[in-house]
Order: C-alpha cells, then structure tokens, then sequence
C-alpha cells in the first residue's frame, strides 16, 4: 500500500522534502483484524511536535524513514471480526496511508457512524476529535456557564469554529474569537456564531480584547499560547477560568526567547486575580463521548451549527496539506481525502 514516510526530522520549519509517498506491503490479516481503506485522513497541529526527536509527547514521535500515523476514517474491505462486517466504516490511528491492517478492537465507531446523519469528513471533524475537545474543554474543563463572556483563538480553524458555535448553544452571552486575517473574521461572526472577531496579525491581541470585552472575559479557551494567552490573562475577570488545550504559536526555536519569557511573566495575573489554568489531553475524558454524540448530532440535524472541513485531494498532497495546517490554511478541520483505488 502507499504510506506518507518522514524522510528526514526537519531542521526548523518542515519542508515538503522531508516527507515522501512510498510503497509498503501489507501485513497478514490475523484472527481478530481488519482491512480497512482509508477515505479520510485528519490533518494535527500536533503531527508537528511528532517531527521533533526531542520534544516529549503524550504519543510516540515519528521515525525517519517510518510512515506517519494519525487519525482517519476508512472502510472495511476484508473483516476477521465478525462483529465488524466489510462495509462498516470505522476510525482509527493508522492514517496517511491507503490502506491499513489493524485489530478490530483499535477502531472506533463502528457501526455508529452513519454517512446518513452527517457526511463522513463530519466524522472526523464535528462530530470527531476535535469537535470533542472543544466539547470537553467547555463543558469540563472551564465548565462554562450561561452569561459567560467567552474567548477563543485559532477561531477558525477545527477546534475553534466547533467551540464558537458550542460556547453559544450552551448559554455564553458573549462569544468573541482571533484568527489570521480579516476574511476568517468575517466567517466566524457570518457562519460560527461569534459576536465579534479580531485578525491578530493586524493588532495586539490585548488591544483587541480591550476594545470588543471593555468589561473584561469570564473563560478563556486557549489553542495558540503566548502573547494570545498573556493578552487574555490580563483581560480574565477575578475568578475567571482557562482551558489551555494547545500552542499553535510556539512550535520550533528557543521556547524561552525574551517576548516568550516575558508571556510568562504575565502569569502573575493568575495569583492577583484568582484564575483557574487548567490544561487537558482529550483523550482523558472519553466518558463524555456518548453525551458528546448524542448532542451535537441533534444540533446537526436541527440545522443550528455548522460544519465545516477544508479538504485537500491526494495522498502526495498530505505533507503539504499538514505545512498548509501550521500556515492557516485551512477554515475548519483540515482533511485528505483518498481516492477510490
Ligand atoms: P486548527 O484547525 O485550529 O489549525 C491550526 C490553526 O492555528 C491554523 O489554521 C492557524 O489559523 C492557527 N495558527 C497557526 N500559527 C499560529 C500562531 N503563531 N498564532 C496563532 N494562531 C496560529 O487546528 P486544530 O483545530 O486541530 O487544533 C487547534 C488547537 O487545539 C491546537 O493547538 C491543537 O494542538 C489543539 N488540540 C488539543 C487537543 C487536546 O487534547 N488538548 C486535541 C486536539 C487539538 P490562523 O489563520 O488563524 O493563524
């Protein structure tokens, strides 16, 4: 089968040369294990971290010359499972590659997911990961509460056009987001239920913040770190909450250079006024899942949120779509979808 392979761990920003597509054989299928073709392979800021040989991860890092791996959405061609018949689809970790044998009890969501209650790449987006964690950042970790003034940052991208639509329907009064340039702020206030938005490319964040929430935020749902972060912090209100789930701003070079320190630094806003940081791994609360489902389904169906994926064709255009992710490329989840071969 064809694999995306790491060619090389890159030295600073990754290029396109250091991935390849290359040809892998399958292994047997065992007692207890599937065929699975994959149709849809998510694109993850945190594939980024796996290039590195040292950075340390709640998953393993990438190997040069081994296949990538992430999640995807496939079908089932051969099943030596019988709970799970060819033709079910199915998600799994064994993306970026065509076709992938795995054990059947390594998948997730057979016969659940339905392409007649959301189309598949919803699957991987609304309705998957990372409509989970905004799910599960808001509703656990900063258990937002009705009347919040809420902010999020990379607004657009998967995790945050799920977590402005959900901020809404779970009673925010407020929901404002940042996002790189002024036609992704357009859309988050045009398709993703934020009130406001700002392009913090083209102004401080805290400047921003001191404009559209002059009385301050209650929740911040940070996916970007830094001087995002250092903005809100000052922008919290006394007792005011934080779900940190992700640092788009500060992948690569020294993670202690002076403007980083000095984000840092404004942490003491978090003693003066009682904030509550609270990190989280999405995987730690899959309790929440059925819940999760049964909700966000039901607003799909009701037609009150929105869901949106930027798609990229090709498994040779993967790397570029993951470079294209980092970049901003995408408005949504970003996604490859594989060709019928
Ligand atoms: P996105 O779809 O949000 O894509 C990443 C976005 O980050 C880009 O579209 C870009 O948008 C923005 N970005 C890139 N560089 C910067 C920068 N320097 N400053 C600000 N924004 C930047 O990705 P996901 O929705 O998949 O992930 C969002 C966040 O959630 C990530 O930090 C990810 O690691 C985290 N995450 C955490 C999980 C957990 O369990 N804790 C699980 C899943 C995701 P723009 O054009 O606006 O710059």
């Amino acid at each position: 089968t064809r694999v995306v392979c790491l060619v090389r761990r890159p030295v600073g920003e990754p290029l396109p040369t250091d991935f390849a597509v290359e040809e892998r054989p399958l292994p047997p299928l065992g007692e207890g294990q599937l065929l699975v073709r994959n149709l849809y392979m998510s694109v993850d800021p945190s594939m980024r971290g796996r290039l590195e040989s040292t950075e340390k991860h709640y998953t393993h890092n990438f190997t040069p010359g081994a296949p990538l791996d992430g999640r995807a959405l496939g079908v089932v061609e051969e099943s030596r499972c019988a709970a799970v018949p060819p033709g079910t689809y199915v998600r799994h970790q064994l993306g970026w590659r065509e076709r992938a044998v795995l054990d059947a009890a390594d998948t997730d969501g057979a016969g659940r997911i339905d392409p007649g209650l959301a189309p598949l790449p919803t699957w991987l987006g609304l309705l998957g990961q990372t409509g989970f964690t905004a799910y599960v950042g808001l509703t656990r970790i900063v258990e937002l509460r009705p009347g919040d003034t809420v902010f999020v940052s990379a607004a657009a991208g998967a995790v945050g056009t799920a977590a402005g639509q959900f901020a809404r329907l779970l009673g925010a009064e407020r929901v404002l987001g940042t996002a790189g340039g002024p036609d992704k702020c357009a859309l988050l206030v045009k398709e993703f239920g934020y009130d406001a938005a700002a392009d913090y490319r083209a102004e401080p964040v805290r400047d921003a913040l001191a404009r559209l929430a002059p009385d301050g935020i209650d929740v911040y749902f940070d996916n970007v770190g830094g001087e995002q972060l250092a903005a809100a912090l000052h922008a919290l209100r006394t007792g005011g909450r934080v779900a940190l789930c992700g640092m788009m701003s500060q992948f690569g070079g020294d993670r202690l250079s002076g403007q980083r320190s000095a984000d840092i630094n404004q942490l003491i806003q978090a003693v003066l006024k009682r904030l509550t940081l609270r990190g989280f791994i999405v995987r730690d609360h899959d309790d929440l899942r059925p819940e999760f489902e049964r909700r966000v389904a039901g607003w799909l169906a009701e037609g009150r949120i929105t869901a949106r994926e930027t798609v990229v064709d090709g498994l040779e255009n993967a790397a570029g779509a993951l470079l294209s992710l980092l970049g901003g490329g995408n408005i949504g989840k970003m996604l490859v979808r594989l060709d019928d071969s």
